[in-house]
């Protein structure tokens, strides 16, 4: 079968490995030179730097991303690290001699003493959703369905809250709502939208502490947290170079411009320069939205699909600042990634990003250090800093290019309290605006990881009304990131009946 995949970005990759790897036909297309999207690189003044993804789960090999990259020959070294998290009032840092896997617990028992009660029942929360997340992967015996049961009993009380309701019930202290609802700012989610069950997900202890073990009893038991080591960008290279390996073919630098539509059924796709690519099946990523109506046409879909396409909200925008300096900032923060957040307002965050008004680095950043695990991305003697925020994909009052320079000064000036000396070590800088992640990603809508992961929203589906046309990628998952895009790559290979044999025409 020939299957032509329209964007050579995780999602494009992950399908196109597996048909590669089952003997079809692979052809990529991306307007980029170097395949991976999000995870191909920014370059400045001999320094280099991630523009995507930081921090990862599910690599080990045990674990079904590092699993799938291992059927394929593919071995990554990964390694394990955590992040801090930093709020105007105190920070949760990992303590210098480590303290057991609940040290975070009995810290902020210590902080708000008359929120403990509330403490405790999030962290029996948290162990009965683990112990389902555990579970899930094992064998149906009478005891893990026992331990299933006692377990959704643990949760069930709370199956209808949302991440507000659930924290103003548990805790009485705002700033501690915080610690566990903070990060859905980065989704742009109101805690509102989001079902209280994703809570221990987005906030797994063994994020915080990279000494707490991932292994329960001798199994492995959480996800734990890595960095691909010489940068994320060696999964989306090591897939394409297998893609290729078998036969592939990367059309870079080429954009796609249509998909060719013949009674209902995709038979291939225009390039930008007029040729025409003939397919058995095509594969679409990126801004759903601009795919549909765009290069599908939206005369080829049916209501339901097209009512998911006008609903669904994808996240907002990142503000990158990229720096390479010519002294060692670690010394000041220890974790190669920290939270800074800078206000307790979640919803009033989440409604500025919503409205086009840049919070300028006050409602929160993060700082990271990306050569701690490339030690290349830096030329020697000196290392690499990147400030980041999220933002509105385009501004109220101004426009990106315009503002850039002055907002990634006010980032400095932030990150100067965190890294004392900043500025005037500066000896490399690359911004990157919404508008550069518009160019990268080839969409009209700049949304960094996917789609706001509001309480049963659906996305767009991966098998669409056009017969043989498949859509993946991170705005086909709610919450996206990196497990999730190419799990649910994975997931749509097996929905397009490639993988029993090859060839069945959806
Ligand atoms: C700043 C940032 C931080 C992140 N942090 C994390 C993290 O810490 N952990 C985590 O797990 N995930 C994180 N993510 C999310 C994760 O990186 C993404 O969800 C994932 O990489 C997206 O892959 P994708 O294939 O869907 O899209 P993309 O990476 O956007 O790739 C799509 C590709 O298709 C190309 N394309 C689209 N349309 C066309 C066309 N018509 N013609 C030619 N080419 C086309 C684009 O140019 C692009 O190269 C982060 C993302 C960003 C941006």
């Amino acid at each position: 079968m020939r299957i032509v995949i329209i964007g050579a970005g995780l999602g494009g990759l992950s399908f196109g490995a597996c048909a590669a790897r089952d003997g079809h036909e692979v052809v990529l297309i991306d307007r980029n030179a170097e395949p991976g999207g999000v995870m191909t690189l920014a370059r400045e003044g001999g320094f280099s730097f991630e523009q995507g993804p930081l921090i990862l789960t599910d690599l080990r090999e045990d674990e079904p991303v590092g699993a799938f990259l291992a059927s394929l020959g593919i071995h990554l070294e990964t390694v394990r690290d955590d992040r801090g998290l930093s709020t105007p009032d105190f920070g949760l840092f990992p303590p210098e001699d480590y303290a057991g896997p609940d040290w975070r617990k009995k810290r902020l028992e210590e902080l708000f003493p008359a929120d403990r009660k509330g403490i405790r029942a999030y962290y029996r929360f948290y162990d009965a959703l683990m112990e389902l997340r555990f579970l899930s992967g094992q064998k149906k015996s009478l005891s893990n369905k026992l331990r299933t049961l006692r377990a959704y009993l643990a949760i069930k009380p709370y199956e209808n809250m949302n991440c507000r309701e659930f924290t103003e019930k548990l805790f009485s202290d705002e700033r501690l709502r915080l610690v566990f609802n903070g990060i859905l700012a980065d989704f742009c989610a109101d805690p509102e939208e989001v079902q209280c069950f994703t809570l221990p997900f987005v906030n797994t202890e063994t994020a915080f502490d990279k000494r707490i073990p991932a292994e329960k009893d001798g199994m492995l038991y959480y996800p734990s947290y890595r960095y691909i080591v010489g940068g994320c960008q060696k999964l989306p290279e090591a897939l394409c170079a297998y893609i290729l390996g078998r036969g592939g073919q990367f059309l870079s630098q080429t954009v796609a411009q249509k998909v060719l539509v013949e009674d209902g059924k995709a038979v291939g796709v225009r390039l930008d320069d007029g040729r025409e690519l003939a397919a058995d099946l095509v594969v679409g990523c990126g801004a759903a939205r601009d795919f549909f109506t765009g290069l599908v046409g939206e005369e080829h879909l049916d209501d339901a699909y097209r009512k998911i396409l006008r609903d669904f909200r994808p996240m907002e925008a990142v503000f990158m600042l990229h720096l390479g300096v010519d002294y060692d900032p670690s010394v000041f923060q220890k974790q190669s990634l920290c939270y800074y957040y800078g206000s307790y307002d979640l919803r009033g965050a989440v409604e500025k990003l919503r409205s086009g008004v840049y919070h300028r680095g006050e409602d929160g950043y993060l700082i990271y250090f990306p050569d701690r695990h490339a030690p290349d991305f830096a030329p020697p003697g000196r290392h690499c800093v990147t400030i980041y925020t999220v933002c509105p994909d385009r501004l109220r009052d101004g426009d990106w290019e315009s503002r850039k320079e002055e907002y990634a000064d006010e980032l400095i000036r932030l990150a100067e309290a965190r890294l004392p000396g900043l500025s005037a070590h500066i000896v490399a800088k690359k911004i990157v605006t919404a508008e550069d992640y518009r160019r990268l990603t080839h969409m009209k809508k700049s949304s960094f990881g996917g789609t706001v992961p509001v309480w049963k929203q659906q996305n767009p589906p991966h098998l669409t009304p056009v017969k043989n046309l498949i859509f993946v990628g991170q705005q086909s998952e709610n919450g996206g990131g990196v497990p999730i895009v190419l799990l649910g790559a994975l997931e749509a290979y097996r929905q397009a009946g490639l993988a029993d044999g090859g060839g069945r025409i959806l």
